[in-house]
């Protein structure tokens, strides 16, 4: 993994040493002197993470990441405070800043490179959910104030630990501002993260019962599990099982003794981040579902419709079942705008789909292909079947006038329909042409009727 690091502090000695070390490991260092400096420099290297010193003058690193996480272009880059004091005190300052990790001067190689690497890892999977909905949002499938996260947080917590004294001391620290639950078996917590909508995990490292690092792995193996942040409770001094934690993709970490602040001040930053990220792959179902949809009457739409029905042909050249496919057209509908307006063309096109959708079955295909066109495709279906279908639906747009919202409150229309049935090895594009053939056949005699394909 190689990222981009910004060094930011105002000893060059201390920027150099840090600089060597990780440029040993191949990663690519920015630097940056002071805070100024750093935001500047935030923007245009667009680093991946940020290691900042605490103590500078002028602006200090508590500032610094104060704006860098108040920035809506930075706010997703990670930033380790690198402070000479280890005072709790001094870490929920930073913590309320949204510093997401500290490191001790002297930095110690093996806790900086699992700290870098592990954050890392977390941003990129951010990283790759922002970039699908920004495409969402640059096609115009979402609106960018969707993105906006409520900055008050709670959540429903699992803790996992066999100690009862443990267990209920992390109970009262973190309610009643969350709704937080215990348990202490291995297999009972794996049925409650299965089951159950946790918002976070806290796992102790020091339980008697079971080793809480391979229940660690196990969490992040279940579906239900993946998206769920997991926090880990070490030893003060057991390094190696907190880089193993680390190497294993948990989200943070605390350690023993814990001090009440700081835990709630990383559950509130694991909260708010689960929060963001939940949103974002919201945001990214929603625009793969408006890619879709036809956003006027909700029903799918043609290139959605074009690709479903080319796998439904291959499907039906293999098993030889016929394909019906059904297009119809409001008729005059020209008139119903030019007389009444757009909106109630609008209400007319709403309404009408919901007929067409309350008439087919479930495993019909209703779509919209064009501006007063829709088309139903119906697998398994032969032409005569089809046809009692479009015909139903024919009288029933032509006898149930559509409700409108303005005089004179109701609208007679009627729609033709053209049907053709898919014959061994038919194209699409075959398909499509001979039910358009229909459908203007159904015009030109007339209107108000189905038409059905000849062949
Ligand atoms: P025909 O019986 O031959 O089908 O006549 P028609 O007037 O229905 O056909 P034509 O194709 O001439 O007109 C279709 C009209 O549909 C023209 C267009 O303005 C209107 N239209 C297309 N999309 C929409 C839409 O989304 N909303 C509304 N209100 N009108 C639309
Ligand atoms: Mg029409
Ligand atoms: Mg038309």
């Amino acid at each position: 993994m190689t990222a981009r690091v910004l060094v930011v502090d105002d000893i060059l000695s201390n920027v150099k040493l840090l600089e060597a070390k990780l440029t040993t490991e191949y990663f690519e260092v920015v630097t940056a002197y002071s805070g100024i400096e750093a935001l500047a420099k935030m923007e245009e290297c667009d680093p991946d993470i940020v290691l900042l010193d605490v103590m500078m003058p002028g602006m200090d690193g508590f500032e610094v990441c104060r704006r860098i996480k108040a920035n809506p272009k930075t706010a997703h880059v990670p930033v380790i405070m690198v402070t000479a004091l280890d005072q709790s005190i001094d870490r929920v300052t930073g913590l309320d800043a949204g510093a997401d990790d500290f490191l001790t001067k002297p930095v110690d190689d093996a806790a900086l490179f699992a700290r870098v690497r592990s954050l890392v890892r977390l941003k990129m999977m951010t990283d790759e959910l922002r970039m699908r909905e920004t495409t969402g949002q640059s096609m115009g499938l979402l609106d960018p104030a969707s993105t906006l996260v409520d900055a008050s947080v709670s959540g429903r917590i699992l803790i996992i630990e066999d100690r009862s004294e443990s267990a209920a001391w992390f109970r009262s620290a973190l309610e009643p501002a969350n709704s937080a639950s215990a348990v202490d078996t291995f297999e009972e917590a794996l049925v409650r993260v299965r089951g159950g909508d946790f918002d976070l995990i806290i796992v102790s490292l020091g339980m008697r019962g079971f080793d809480g690092l391979r229940l660690c792995s196990q969490l992040r193996s279940l579906p239900e599990g993946r998206n769920v942040p997991i926090l880990v409770v070490v030893s003060d001094g057991d390094r190696r099982k907190l880089n193993q934690a680390l190497e294993m993709g948990v989200n943070d970490y605390l350690t023993r003794p814990v001090d009440k602040n700081e835990l709630v001040a990383r559950v509130r930053t694991q909260l708010r981040k689960k929060r963001y990220a939940d949103m974002l792959r919201h945001n990214v179902q929603l625009s793969l579902e408006m890619a879709i949809t036809d956003q006027l009457t909700g029903l799918h739409n043609r290139r959605y419709m074009s690709r479903h029905l080319d796998n439904l042909l291959l499907q039906s050249s293999k098993s030889g079942k016929p394909v019906a496919f059904v297009i119809m057209d409001i008729d005059f509908f020209k008139l119903v705008n030019d007389t009444h307006g757009h909106d109630v063309g609008d209400e007319v096109l709403r309404e009408f789909s919901r007929r067409i959708a309350a008439n087919v079955r479930g495993i019909d295909l209703a779509c919209r292909y064009g501006g007063e066109e829709f088309v139903v495709v119906m697998p398994d279906t032969d032409v005569a079947y089809a046809y009692a279908v479009a015909e139903r639906l024919r009288r029933s747009i032509e006898t149930t006038p559509i409700d409108i919202s303005r005089p004179p409150d109701k609208l007679n229309i009627t729609i033709s329909i053209g049907i053709a049935g898919s014959g061994a090895q038919d194209t699409a594009d075959a398909l499509l042409h001979r039910a358009d053939q229909a459908l203007y056949r159904a015009k030109k005699s007339g209107r108000n009727r189905v038409v059905a394909d000849a062949a």
